[in-house]
């Protein structure tokens, strides 16, 4: 029996020092109070050895000063562990130096027993046939329990102050110790009055030491971990699916539950329903989205999965999890950006960017097949809008636009270019133009209450090359539509080789124009206005360019480059300029002449045409009234309002503003009433077109009469004919400019001619 204690108290010797030394090696900081109450422990035991295995009256002496004055150093070692263990101090100094003296007077007091003997004494018993010193406790030894029964008690209060404060899952941690402490402190008290020979209480204590060691030190609080993670995992968003080793579902989150359905936990039905679902998956498949139908059977909803093995430390599989995200409102989201950033919002279809990025896609997908490009362009939509209304001209775009998407097959893209224009993309041999010439012969648009006939015209470029830019495709698509001539007949026009080699001229004279201007290769012939005598009152100023190589260019040819490209500011400031020179050299000479000069709409759009032609009138000293500005109506196709002030501007400033070829365009009378000009320039050209002579002359002498009643002089150009002068002479036209009187000249002939005709 004894040996078998002094063996039990050896291993728990042994068992304390080696936690001792693994706690100081420990990085947590509570390894050093583990440590030091480690140490503290075995004085104690040893004593406690020592008395058990000694027989002898003196070692059990010793035995038991080791035995008590060590347990006093213990209960200090213990409540400096507590209160590192429970994050908490001393109250303060004084408490602090009262329980450090108590247990030092104790020690005290062990020192004078064997002087007084109030301590303790022993006396000698038989145990195992040995003789054996069992201990007699006096007061100074009651005095002793009590001090440490104290200590033990307060020890035991904070760890359970502290459970009690502590969240549940964290309170884990105090349990362990608490119930460690009480049991050690019953099992002594229970010794206590068991008056059994042998100490046994210090084995207990003994364990508690390795205890608090393997608890505050090892012990990963697993429970806890693990708590926290199924909250986590419990409050995720996503579908969680945990799988054991065999692959089978242990557990699933909420949303993991409702997503498959799982009745009553029975976890293991997710494998077949995930299965079927979301298809196989493993190492080889970790990652992948899915689309399902959902509870409505019209929705789709959105997965990404994710799968994860789980290894432990050791590399064997452990299980592993699913993850299983819905992304369908972020995809909605995203599709209704991405609807709203590639689709127009009146039509529906493809934005310009789209569509062109689209288009370049097609092309590289099908390298084989043979494509074109059409530039849908409706003309004069402005008109629309205007005569009508704004929700009459979305109206019409609609039904282009659904013109458009008919028929098309799966190989064509199309798209909305801007404004009144549409681009498509179709294989050359589904391209059937007869139809097409057919259909917009009579392409209506109508809303219900109002019925219009819209003139839509057709570009078309044979892609070559299908690397080239999408925007250049549509460029030369477009140009295509400035061959047609007559735009009622023909609606469909092609890029062809007379058209590439035009733009190639248009690229060359255009990157020629500023010396042109520079070397005054450019400049104006002066065509001779005559009035009701045949006496020249007046010129217009019509650009000629002198071309060092290509010989005499007329403006025919060059003009409505540069009014596509917008230089025709850079050639129309010139030819004012040029004015301006002329009007200044004439002064004593030509004194009454005037000089009209034409203004290209797009100069409203580059420069403040006003103060640049105000400028230049008074850089040269002209009387604002001999230079004349000649505008076409289509002038007022844009900004109408700001146009109109613009010419009241002109005429304030004592300019004479000509409305230009009137007639020729959409020229609508009732326009007329407000625009603010003084001379209607009526083209005859746009007379000749109808060979109903009579006709022509009705309309003409209308033309005249309403421009009188208006206050507007008229002037007929394209003169030819002595029969036509005299009968607009009859008419009371004023002013007239032709073939008949001169063609336009150069500055010097025009003024010999002037001078001639003068004499
Ligand atoms: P426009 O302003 O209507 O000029 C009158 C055009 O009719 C001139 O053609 C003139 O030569 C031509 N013409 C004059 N009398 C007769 C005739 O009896 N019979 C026929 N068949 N034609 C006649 P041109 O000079 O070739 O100019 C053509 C157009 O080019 C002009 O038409 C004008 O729109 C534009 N243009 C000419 N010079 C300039 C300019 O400096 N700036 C701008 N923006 N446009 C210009
Ligand atoms: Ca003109
Ligand atoms: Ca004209």
């Amino acid at each position: 029996m004894r040996r078998l204690f002094s063996l039990i108290f050896i291993a728990v010797i042994l068992a304390l020092t080696i936690c001792a030394i693994l706690a100081k090696q420990s990085r947590k900081p509570v390894g050093r109070p583990v440590m030091i109450l480690d140490i503290a422990l075995i004085p104690p035991v040893l004593g406690n050895l020592i008395i058990v295995f000694s027989s002898d009256h003196l070692l059990s002496l010793i035995g038991c000063y080791m035995y008590y004055m060590g347990m006093n150093l213990v209960m200090a070692a213990l409540m400096n562990f507590i209160f590192e263990y429970c994050h908490c101090k001393w109250p303060n100094k004084t408490t602090m130096l009262v329980f450090y003296f108590l247990l030092l007077a104790d020690n005290l007091q062990y020192f004078m027993n064997p002087i007084f003997g109030q301590a303790f004494e022993v006396e000698c018993i038989t145990v195992d046939g040995f003789p054996y010193y069992r201990m007699i406790p006096h007061i100074g030894q009651i005095v002793h329990r009590v001090l440490d029964f104290s200590i033990l008690t307060v020890a035991i209060v904070i760890l359970i102050v502290r459970c009690i404060q502590t969240a549940r899952i964290f309170a884990e941690r105090y349990y362990a110790i608490l119930a460690v402490m009480l049991a050690s402190a019953v099992w002594q008290t229970s010794y206590m009055f068991s008056r059994a020979p042998i100490e046994r209480a210090m084995i207990g204590y003994g364990l508690f030491g390795v205890l608090i060691y393997y608890f505050a030190i090892i012990r990963r609080p697993t429970r806890l971990l693990d708590r926290m993670l199924a909250n986590v995992a419990s409050e995720m968003p996503e579908a969680m699916f945990f799988f054991d080793a065999n692959e089978r579902c242990i557990w699933a989150n909420t949303p993991g539950i409702e997503l498959v359905g799982i009745e009553d936990e029975n976890f293991f039905q997710a494998n077949t329903s995930l299965r079927e679902m979301f298809g196989e998956w493993g190492k080889n498949k970790a990652e992948w989205t899915s689309q399902q139908i959902g509870k409505n059977a019209d929705e789709i909803r959105h997965y990404r999965l994710q799968f994860q093995p789980i290894q432990d430390e050791k590399g064997r599989s452990a299980g592993s999890f699913l993850r299983i995200r819905d992304y369908t409102e972020e995809e909605k989201q995203r599709r209704r950006q991405m609807y709203n950033s590639t689709h127009d919002a009146l039509t529906g279809l493809y934005t310009r960017e789209y569509l062109f990025e689209r288009i370049q896609q097609k092309l590289r997908d099908n390298r084989q097949m043979p494509y074109q490009v059409v530039f849908i362009n409706v003309k004069n939509f402005k008109l629309v809008n205007d005569i009508f209304s704004k929700e009459f001209g979305d109206h019409a775009l609609r039904t282009i636009a659904k013109w458009v998407r008919t028929d098309q097959s799966e190989n064509c893209v199309y798209g909305r270019l801007g404004g009144d224009t549409f681009g498509v993309l179709v294989p050359v041999e589904e391209f059937n133009a007869a139809q097409l010439e057919e259909e917009l012969g009579h392409f209506v648009v109508d809303d219900g209450n109002l019925t219009y006939r819209l003139l839509i015209h057709l570009g078309v470029y044979k892609i070559v090359d299908k690397r080239l830019d999408v925007a250049v495709m549509f460029d030369r698509a477009h140009l295509a539509l400035s061959s047609i001539r007559d735009e009622y007949q023909t609606h469909i026009a092609y890029y062809d080789d007379e058209l590439r080699r035009k733009t190639l001229w248009a690229q060359q004279i255009s990157a020629q124009l500023y010396d042109a201007i520079q070397e005054r290769h450019l400049r104006p012939y002066l065509q001779p206005i005559v009035n009701t005598d045949g006496k020249v009152v007046g010129c217009e100023a019509l650009a000629r360019w002198i071309h060092p190589k290509e010989g005499f260019l007329s403006p025919g040819a060059f003009i409505p480059v540069f009014e596509r490209n917008g230089m025709i500011v850079e050639v129309d400031r010139h030819m004012w300029r040029c004015a301006c020179e002329i009007l200044a050299s004439w002064k004593g000479r030509f004194d009454e002449l005037f000089i009209s000069v034409n203004i290209s709409p797009k100069d409203f759009f580059f420069i403040d045409v006003l103060s640049e032609i105000k400028g230049l009138v008074k850089e040269y000293g002209v009387d604002p009234a001999r230079l004349r500005i000649e505008i076409t109506e289509t002038v007022m196709m844009n900004e109408a309002d700001d146009r109109m002030r613009i010419l009241s501007e002109f005429r304030k400033s004592g300019f004479i503003v000509e409305m230009d070829d009137f007639g020729s365009g959409y020229s609508s009378l009732n326009l007329l009433k407000d625009m603010p000009v003084d001379v209607l320039k009526i083209d005859m050209k746009f007379l000749s077109r109808s060979d109903n002579e009579n006709r022509s002359q009705t309309i003409v002498q209308n033309i005249i009469n309403l421009s009188d009643d208006l206050g507007i002089s008229a002037l007929t150009e394209g003169v030819e004919t002595e029969v036509q002068y005299k009968a607009l002479a009859q008419m009371r036209c004023k002013l007239f400019q032709g073939y008949y009187f001169a063609k336009p000249l150069p500055q010097e002939e025009f003024e010999s001619f002037c001078e001639r005709t003068s004499a």
